[in-house]
């Protein structure tokens, strides 16, 4: 598959995208004057230690891969105005993917239910099960070998499934492919090593080139490795992960692997939910703002938030430019500028930097740190 945007493509786009969603979240960048083809779009929704992508393709067919981990993700789709759910997937039976579920199938009256036959459970994805049957959804399993499954013109390719790990179920995620003209997306739930070494050994071409690569696990060190970058090339990564999590996602070393082949990574826990879109031929990506979570409902969700903005502060001397165009009002441009500005001794030396008036520095201060 041919790769669809340049770098300074997607820099174009996405410093028009990181503008507008300093404004507005949720308006996609687009040419004024060119009709806008029917689009695909993807959203990694800010759930927080967790997962849960939202598909919707040109034509209004809805997939949700997982739904964790709290009860909120039926109300975000509501929120977007999803009314059903063709097509439910949970990667793998772990409550940070299935947590919000029961209330999908509610409000959503999913069509079909993607899920491994892994002999893990747990009392709550028992329950899950329940409220499938309950509801009379057709329920699918994934097999040995690949299953495309049609998203109005959008094709989902469910990737063949590696024998059952009884050890770690991380390792029985299903893994999806998404592709719609020139776009496409991984999504590999919780994979570790064995797992995806499984699926480069077996089905190489269904992971080979994808323009948005999903890093598995939350960003941990064992969702991604050299050979598993080497084969997948993405032009851009995005992890899900809550900005508190106990478990120190992302690792420095997945940072570091993308770092090395100048992927850019946008995170959840710093930008809040990642939208991209698609015509089939080119691409955006919009970010809502750092600190500013979808999912914020409660008193305690909004104590977390405060603590994740103190935490989630990034590093002028280490941030990557995808990093910094999450900040408001920091295009593209500015953000290669602040990366060539390097090293800093203190915040204030962004004052030096083309684009930053004292307007711009004030609203950063609370943002960046230099370490
Ligand atoms: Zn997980």
């Amino acid at each position: 598959m041919s790769r669809p945007a340049s770098p300074a493509g997607w820099h174009r786009r996405a410093a028009a995208a990181a503008i507008v969603a300093a404004s507005a979240a949720w308006i996609v960048a687009s040419a004024a004057s060119a009709p806008r083809k029917p689009e695909l779009s993807v959203e990694v929704l800010d759930v927080g230690q967790g997962d849960a992508i939202l598909i919707r393709s040109p034509e209004g067919k809805t997939a949700l891969i997982d739904a964790g981990p709290g009860k909120h993700v039926a109300a975000l789709l509501k929120q977007k105005r999803v009314t059903t759910v063709d097509l439910l997937v949970l990667t793998h039976h772990h409550a940070d993917h299935y947590g919000g579920m029961a209330e999908v199938i509610k409000d959503h009256a999913p069509r079909v239910f993607l899920a491994s036959s892994s002999s893990h459970t747990t009392p709550g994805y028992l329950k899950l099960l329940q409220h499938v049957r309950d509801a009379g959804i057709r329920a699918i399993q994934p097999g040995p070998a690949a299953r495309r499954i049609g998203l109005g013109s959008a094709v989902l390719t469910v990737l063949p499934q590696p024998p059952e790990d009884t050890q770690d179920e991380n390792d029985n995620s299903i893994g999806i492919r998404l592709d719609y003209g020139d776009f496409s997306a991984l999504l590999t739930g919780d994979s570790q090593g064995p797992a995806r070494a499984y699926w480069l050994r077996t089905c190489p071409a269904l992971v080979r080139d994808c323009t948005v690569l999903k890093l598995a696990h939350h960003g941990s060190r064992n969702g991604t490795d050299a050979r598993w970058l080497d084969a997948t090339r993405p032009e851009m990564a995005v992890a899900s992960l809550g900005a508190t999590n106990d478990y120190g996602h992302p690792h420095p070393e997945t940072l570091s692997l993308l770092g090395r082949r100048k992927v850019p990574l946008l995170r959840t826990d710093l930008v809040g939910t990642v939208s991209f879109v698609s015509d089939g031929a080119t691409w955006d990506v919009t970010t809502a703002r750092p600190g500013r979570s979808e999912a914020a409902s409660s008193r305690g969700r909004d104590r977390d938030d405060a603590t994740a903005r103190a935490s989630a502060r990034l590093d002028l001397n280490t941030a990557t430019e995808a990093e910094l165009m999450g900040l408001p009002g920091v295009s593209a441009t500015v953000a290669r500028r602040v990366v060539e500005r390097r090293p800093y001794r203190s915040v204030d030396d962004l004052r030096s930097v083309r684009g930053i008036g004292a307007e711009g520095l004030a609203e950063l201060r609370p943002r960046v740190v230099v370490r």
